[in-house]
C-alpha cells in the first residue's frame, strides 16, 4: 500500500487469484482525514459472489479434510504474520477508516490476541464421548465443519471483525468469503497478502468487494452453509430473513446504544478519562461506545463541569497525526446525520452544553469528515438523542434518582449491546451485573470489549439470533455436532449379547 498520496488498490481474491477492479464498476474511496480520493472499490455482480463461493465450496473438502494440526500451522503463521507488520496492518485501518493511528494499532493488537484463542481450537474441537450405554455400545459427539460460510463486515471495525471470523472458520475446516464494508477495504487487502504469503491453498478464504447484492446473491446459493454480520440491526434483520428462507446458520451482531451510570462514589478521574476514551475514542464509531449517561443528583454539577472541561481540550485532526487525540468520522453522509442528530436534541428540549459542530482543525483537514466532542444535558430517556444510535462523539447526560432508575431506563431500551456502571460499592456492582439487561457489563471500564476467550455479542435488537462471536461460542457456530451411535462387532462373532425377544418383552426404540 502506498504511504505517499494517490491509489490504493482494492481487488477482488477469488480462488487464489486477484481480480482486475475494471472487471466491475466502481465506487471512490475516500480518506476520512482530508476527503481525498485515495482508491476505487469494486462493486461486485451477484454474478461474481456466486464465482467466490463456488470457489469456496471446491476448495472445502480438501481444506476440511486437511489434518488439524496442518491448518492449525497457518493459524500460528497469521498471528507471526500479524506481529512482524502491525505497524502496515494498522496503517491501512487508519487511511480509510480514519481511526486514530493508536487506535488502529489497538485494534489490530486485539485481533493478534483473537488469532491467539483461535490456537486454542484443537481442545475446544474435542468432542464427547460416551463409553457403555448399552451392551457393546458407545455414544460420541463430533464436531463438524459445515462448508462454506460468508461473512459482512461494517465499516469501523475492519481488522477485528476478520479476526471474529475468518480464522475460527477456516481452523474448523470451513471455506470463507468475506465481504468487507466498501468503506474500509484496505485492511483486507493487506491481510489477503499476508495470507497468500504463508500459502494458504486456493479458495480457501476469498473476498469479494462490493453493496448488499453481494450478500442477497448468497441467499438462494445452495452451497453456502452460513452467513454471519456485524453491523447495524437493520442490516442483520434483513439478512436473518434472507437466510431464514433457505436455512441458513447464522451470526448477526447489531447495532447499539450503550449507557454508563456513574453513582456518588464514582472514582471521578477514572470515570472522566473512561469517558473520554469510551465517547470520543474512534470518534464515537465503536458499538461499545459510551453514548446515554445517567448519573445520581449527588455528583450531578462537578460530574458535568469536569466532563464539560475535559472534553474541550480534545484535539482534532489528520488519524495519523499522533499528537491528537480525535479523527474523523467515516463520510460526509455520517457527518451529516450526526449534525442532524445535534439539530433534533435541540429541537426535543435538550441543552447544547459542548456543541462540537465547528471544531478546530489543522488546514490539511479542513475537507475532512470532522465533528467535535458534543455534550447534551438535560435528556430524558424518551428524546430521540437517547433513543437512537446516533454513532458519533455526541454524549447526552440524564440526571437519574438512583440505580434502580438506571437499571430501568436499561431494561426499556430497544438495544442491548454493552452499559457500564462507575461504584466503588459491591451491592451496585452485584445488582448492576445482575439486572443491567445487556450483553456486556463494564464495572470501572468505559469500553467493556469483553476478552477474546469470552463471548463478545449483545441482547435484544443488538443481536439477531443467538450466536455470538470469540471463545467457544464462536466454535460452536462454524462447527455441527453430529452424535454417533457405535456398536463394536466382535469379527470373530462370538460375544452378541442380543437376546432373542419373547411375547413379553419389551422392546427399545433405541440400541440395546
Ligand atoms: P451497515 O449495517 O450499514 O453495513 C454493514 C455491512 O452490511 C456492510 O458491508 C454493508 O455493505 C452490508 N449491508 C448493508 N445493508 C445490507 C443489506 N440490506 N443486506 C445485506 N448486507 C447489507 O453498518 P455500518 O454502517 O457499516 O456499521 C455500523 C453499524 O455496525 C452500527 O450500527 C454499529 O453499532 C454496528 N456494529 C456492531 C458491532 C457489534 O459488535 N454489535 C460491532 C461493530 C459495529
Amino acid at each position: 500500500m502506498s504511504r505517499t498520496k494517490g491509489l490504493n488498490p482494492v481487488n477482488n481474491y477469488i480462488n487464489g487469484e486477484w481480480l482486475s477492479a475494471e472487471e466491475c464498476q466502481t465506487i471512490p474511496l475516500y480518506n476520512p482525514s482530508t476527503g481525498e480520493i485515495i482508491g476505487a472499490v469494486p462493486m461486485s455482480t451477484p454474478d461474481i459472489s456466486n464465482q467466490a463461493v463456488k470457489a469456496a465450496a471446491e476448495a472445502y473438502p480438501a481444506w476440511s479434510a486437511t489434518p488439524l494440526p496442518k491448518r492449525m500451522d497457518y493459524i500460528f503463521k497469521i498471528v507471526t504474520a500479524m506481529q512482524e507488520n502491525l505497524e502496515q496492518l494498522a496503517y491501512s485501518v487508519a487511511l480509510d477508516q480514519g481511526k486514530h493511528i493508536s487506535e488502529a494499532r489497538g485494534e489490530v493488537s486485539r485481533v493478534i490476541e483473537i488469532v491467539q484463542m483461535t490456537c486454542s481450537v484443537p481442545t475446544l474441537l474435542q468432542g464427547e464421548t460416551i463409553q457403555g450405554i448399552a451392551n457393546n455400545i458407545n455414544g460420541r459427539v463430533i464436531k463438524a465443519p459445515l462448508g462454506v460460510f460468508c461473512g459482512v463486515a461494517p465499516f469501523n471495525f475492519p481488522a477485528l471483525v476478520f479476526g471474529w471470523f475468518i480464522p475460527v472458520a477456516i481452523a474448523t475446516g470451513n471455506t470463507f468469503v468475506y465481504k468487507p464494508s466498501s468503506e474500509s477495504p484496505l485492511f483486507m487487502q493487506e491481510m489477503m497478502k499476508l495470507l497468500i504469503s504463508m500459502g494458504l491453498p486456493s479458495g480457501v478464504v476469498n473476498i469479494v468487494h462490493g453493496d448488499r447484492s453481494v450478500v442477497e446473491a448468497w441467499y438462494d446459493n445452495e452451497d453456502v452453509a452460513g452467513v454471519c454480520l456485524v453491523g447495524s440491526t437493520p442490516t442483520a434483520k434483513a439478512i436473518a430473513e434472507g437466510c431464514g428462507r433457505t436455512g441458513k446458520k447464522t451470526m448477526l451482531l447489531g447495532g447499539a446504544k450503550n449507557f454508563l451510570i456513574a453513582m456518588e462514589d464514582a472514582p471521578m478521574d477514572l470515570l472522566i478519562e473512561n469517558i473520554l476514551m469510551s465517547g470520543y475514542g474512534a470518534a464515537g464509531q465503536r458499538c461499545l461506545a459510551v453514548s446515554n449517561i445517567a448519573v445520581v443528583p449527588e455528583i450531578y454539577d462537578e460530574f458535568v463541569e469536569r466532563l464539560l472541561e475535559a472534553s474541550q481540550k480534545i484535539t482534532l485532526g489528520d488519524a495519523m497525526d499522533t499528537d491528537i487525540f480525535m479523527g474523523p468520522v467515516i463520510s460526509s453522509s455520517a457527518k451529516e446525520r450526526i449534525l442532524n442528530y445535534i439539530d433534533i436534541g435541540q429541537e426535543e428540549g435538550a441543552t447544547l452544553a459542548l456543541d462540537g459542530r465547528n471544531p478546530r482543525l489543522p488546514i490539511d483537514n479542513q475537507n475532512g469528515y470532522f465533528i467535535g466532542p458534543t455534550v447534551f444535558t438535560d435528556v430524558t430517556p424518551g428524546m430521540r438523542i437517547a433513543k437512537e444510535e446516533i454513532f458519533g462523539p455526541v454524549l447526552s447526560i440524564l440526571k437519574v434518582g438512583c440505580i434502580n432508575s438506571a437499571l430501568q431506563m436499561i431494561r426499556d431500551h430497544d438495544m442491548g449491546n454493552g452499559a457500564c456502571i462507575f461504584t466503588q460499592n459491591s451491592y451496585y456492582t452485584e445488582k448492576f451485573i445482575n439486572d443491567a439487561d445487556v450483553g456486556m457489563i463494564g464495572v470501572n471500564v468505559g469500553i467493556c470489549a469483553p476478552h477474546p476467550y469470552l463471548p463478545f455479542g449483545g441482547i435484544k435488537g443488538s443481536l439477531v439470533g443467538n450466536n455470538k462471536v470469540q471463545g467457544k461460542d464462536a466454535v460452536d457456530f462454524f462447527t455441527q455436532n453430529k452424535t454417533a451411535t457405535v456398536r463394536v462387532v466382535n469379527p470373530k462373532g462370538s460375544d452378541s449379547t442380543i437376546t432373542k425377544p419373547t411375547d413379553t418383552s419389551v422392546r427399545s426404540c433405541v440400541a440395546d
